[in-house]
């Protein structure tokens, strides 16, 4: 990544606790528990100091940060989490299917598709399994898991805050791309036997059981943050707030899905 400071964003308040603290090709966000920071994602390390940078900007210091949560190990979810650790002794989770990637047993972080290399192998200090929940402060953070995109892909939901007196449920598909499941990726890794495609199939399916009032994109283009960024700025305070905004987004998934099943079959 040669020129990280062209993806900087302003860091803004999504909804509630939840602030969006990334960049255009890596997002971060940050749940604000009232005893400390959970950080979902950390993005690549050549884009932490925009991060950090952003986290200033919402008000918190690096030292504010106790948990980081992936949605999945690739290098721009978990590119800066080696970093983030040493800077603030944060404990990190990750699903268990992609340990092996964020120690580097595996090639699979997506780096070597980049041509990058993954910057930082860690040995984490939770790992996730299907069900778990993670509280620190007010906030529990519902981990449901829904490999495919990876095999430790897990999709993420909490309560951001409240509307009309009703809890606003947020929620992240934890890994939404086709890349993965492509069939040459498929067989450079040999992936054959561990049907990352049926995985997916079955994660689209999980994840339409899951209410959500607040979608939240693990990648930008997904809840169309932009747009709805600059609505919240002209004054609209619930811009995210669309309890259909997820199955909308898991229709365009599956739509996407039964085209790559259709035009690239393995
Ligand atoms: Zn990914």
């Amino acid at each position: 990544m040669e020129r990280p400071w062209e993806g900087a964003f302003e860091p803004f308040r999504v909804f509630g606790n939840t602030f969006f603290s990334g960049t255009i090709p890596a997002s971060t966000h940050l749940i604000d528990t009232g005893s400390g920071l959970i950080v979902i994602d950390t993005g690549y390390q050549e884009t932490l100091y925009l991060m950090l940078d952003s986290l200033r900007k919402l008000g918190f210091v690096p030292g504010d940060i106790r948990y980081i949560v992936h949605s999945h190990g690739h290098i721009d979810h978990a590119g800066a989490t080696k970093a983030l650790v040493e800077l603030t002794g944060a404990e990190t989770f990750i699903g268990t299917g992609d340990l092996d990637m964020v120690t580097g047993k595996r090639p699979l972080s997506w780096a070597p598709e980049y041509d990058m290399t993954f910057p930082g192998v860690f040995e984490p200090d939770h790992l996730l399994r299907d069900g778990d929940r993670i509280t620190l402060g007010n906030v529990t953070v519902e981990c449901v898991a829904t490999p495919g995109h990876s095999p430790g892909t897990f999709s993420l939901f909490w309560n951001a805050g409240e509307k009309d007196g009703r809890t606003v449920r947020a929620g992240m598909m934890g890994g939404a791309g086709l890349n993965t499941m492509a069939s040459w990726y498929i067989r450079k890794y040999h992936l054959e036997e561990e049907d990352w495609r049926g995985a997916f199939a079955a994660s689209l399916e999980r994840c339409r059981r899951e209410h959500v009032d607040l979608f939240i994109g693990n990648h930008t283009g997904q809840n169309r943050m932009k747009e709805k960024f600059f609505r919240l700025q002209a004054g609209d305070a619930d811009a995210f707030i669309d309890e259909n905004a997820w199955g909308k987004f898991l229709d365009g998934c599956e739509k996407d899905f039964s085209a790559l099943l259709e035009k690239d079959p393995l």
